[in-house]
């Protein structure tokens, strides 16, 4: 199994954890396109990963809660390369408060980044997989596709309906010989969580020490954090994987603080 030439569009793949899916493509010769807010950054991460090689990457301006955005860019990414064969839809934001505190616009903003991204992505995207008869979706879900944490309702409720999304798409892809999975990490050291760690700490009334050993990391079984490259090798996994044998999947990677 390998991504030589796949043709891969990843949301989100500025920083942190998409940065690094997008790296882990193109080191295996995959066609990367950069889908992010700014364009400039996604320049800059698309320069650095086709220095990087031995395959390409493409920038593209997207807002993945922005239909226009989100067909343009997919058009833009069929007209240079021809078609689609990967799709991560990980975009994604992070706020914290207690529900009875959780303003209203803020719990749409998150559910729309989280689900309208996968839905509009995974909707621009499938007519070109069908029409090649394969293709790959991944979703950026979350240990909180599967658990509860306080402060996050509109987060965990975002990461379960991904579930229910792949789901659907990997019955109606089946025919078409596309598949729909999704990835449940545990916490990564990255800016969407680097910012959580103060902002816990105040809404908790505890230090930013326990809230990275108790919070982060208590329920694992090394108090280690995620790595972006642990993440970004089960991506390569469900991208790479040639057949429906493995769809309808979520793929948790937390050192053990799920276990299913
Ligand atoms: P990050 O903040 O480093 O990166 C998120 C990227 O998404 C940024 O480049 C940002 O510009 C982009 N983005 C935000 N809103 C967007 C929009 N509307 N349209 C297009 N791009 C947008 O965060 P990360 O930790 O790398 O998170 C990536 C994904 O991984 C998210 O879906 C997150 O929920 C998920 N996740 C993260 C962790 C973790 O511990 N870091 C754990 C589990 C799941």
């Amino acid at each position: 199994m390998n991504l030589k030439g796949k043709r891969a569009l990843i949301t989100g793949s500025a920083s942190g954890i998409g940065h690094g899916i997008a790296k882990r493509f193109v080191a295996d010769g995959a066609k990367v396109a950069i889908a992010d807010l700014s364009l400039v950054a996604a320049e800059r991460t698309a320069k650095e990963l086709t220095e990087m090689g031995p395959g390409e990457a493409l920038a593209l301006e997207m807002n993945v809660t922005d239909e226009a955005a989100v067909n343009a860019g997919v058009a833009e990414m069929v007209k240079v390369w021809g078609g689609i064969d990967v799709l991560v839809s990980n975009a994604g934001i992070q706020i914290v408060h207690k529900l009875e505190d959780f303003p209203f616009n803020e719990w749409k903003k998150l559910l729309s980044i989280h689900l309208d991204g996968a839905f509009l992505t995974s909707k621009a995207v499938l007519p070109h997989m069908y029409e090649a008869g394969s293709g790959s979706i991944i979703f950026m879900g979350s240990v909180h596709s599967k658990e509860a944490s306080p402060l996050k309702s509109a987060y965990v409720t975002a990461k379960h309906g991904l579930l229910g999304l792949a789901r659907v798409i990997s019955k109606e892809g089946a025919e078409h010989g596309v598949r729909a999975n999704v990835i449940c990490p545990g916490f990564v050291k990255t800016p969407l969580v680097e910012k959580q760690i103060p902002e816990q700490a105040k809404a908790l009334g505890i230090s930013e020490k326990e809230v990275v050993e108790k919070i982060m990391l208590g329920d694992t079984v090394d108090t280690e954090f995620t790595t972006i490259e642990d993440v970004a090798n089960v991506a390569w996994l469900f991208a790479a994987f040639p057949t429906n044998a493995l769809t309808g999947q979520s793929l948790v990677v937390s050192h053990g603080w799920y276990m299913n």
